[in-house]
């Protein structure tokens, strides 16, 4: 008998070894609560000036000492009010507003400061300031982006972003990506990445011209633009 009971309690123990672990899981969503997503360069902040005058790493324009543009920005930087305004309107409607930035991370929390300041509430890195550098692929060397996969894990249901690959993490991820016209002085000073680049030569990775960037501007698209990816003009209505 003694036997018989030692066995049921070795049963007892490795059934409820083998159960299923609760997961702690994150609150459940609030009903009709959005979580809105947005870039920070060229969508929450014309940051043009801080990244002319930031120190580079080398020759290569691009190598940029972003530690020093993250400390940078309340010198250099300026809020783009129409994204604040809509900022403060969702933020004011109760519902959740990120940040994802294609930025490295270095002294990120300085980012997180100044938005604070500017926006009025916390924005705290980790909780909803988010830094998601491109990433290379060893095979083709081209950068990916990678915010498509914060995007997803944060459960975003749309995406605000200047840049063309802003747009392609929104669609990777599956929530709606709505395009930040880009100030006409970062166009300028940063064309790669807007459209394919605008003020490049023609080739297959810059099809679209300066002109035609223009007419779509001129189709009546406003500070929030349009998910229009490529680039698509209706005819004018021709009446007889
Ligand atoms: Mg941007």
């Amino acid at each position: 008998m003694k036997s018989f009971n030692l066995l049921v309690l070795m049963v007892t123990v490795f059934l409820i070894a083998c159960a299923p672990q609760e997961v702690p899981s994150d609150p459940p969503p609030v009903i009709g609560q959005l979580k809105v997503g947005f870039d920070i360069d060229d969508t929450i902040l014309f940051s043009r000036d801080n990244f002319l005058k930031a120190p580079h790493m080398s020759d290569d324009p691009d190598h940029v000492d972003f530690g020093w543009v993250n400390m940078h920005d309340s010198l250099y930087s300026v809020v783009i009010q129409p994204t604040a305004d809509l900022i403060g309107f969702l933020h004011a409607g109760g519902h959740e507003v990120y940040f994802i930035t294609a930025r490295p991370g270095t002294n990120g929390e300085a980012v997180g400061r100044f938005l604070s300041l500017k926006l009025g509430f916390p924005v705290v890195l980790g909780e909803n300031l988010f830094f998601s550098a491109k990433k290379k692929d060893p095979v083709s060397g081209h950068r990916f982006t990678t915010k498509h996969e914060l995007i997803s894990k944060l459960g975003l249901h749309i995406f605000y972003g200047d840049s063309d690959t802003d747009m392609i993490a929104a669609s990777i991820a599956g929530v709606r990506g709505v395009r930040v016209v880009r100030d006409a002085r970062s166009v300028e000073a940063y064309s790669k990445n807007y459209f394919g680049d605008t003020r490049s030569a023609p080739a297959p990775k810059a099809p679209y011209s300066e002109k035609t960037y223009q007419q779509f501007l001129s189709s009546g698209v406003g500070p929030y633009g349009e998910t229009i990816y490529p680039i698509y003009f209706a005819e004018p209505a021709v009446s007889d």
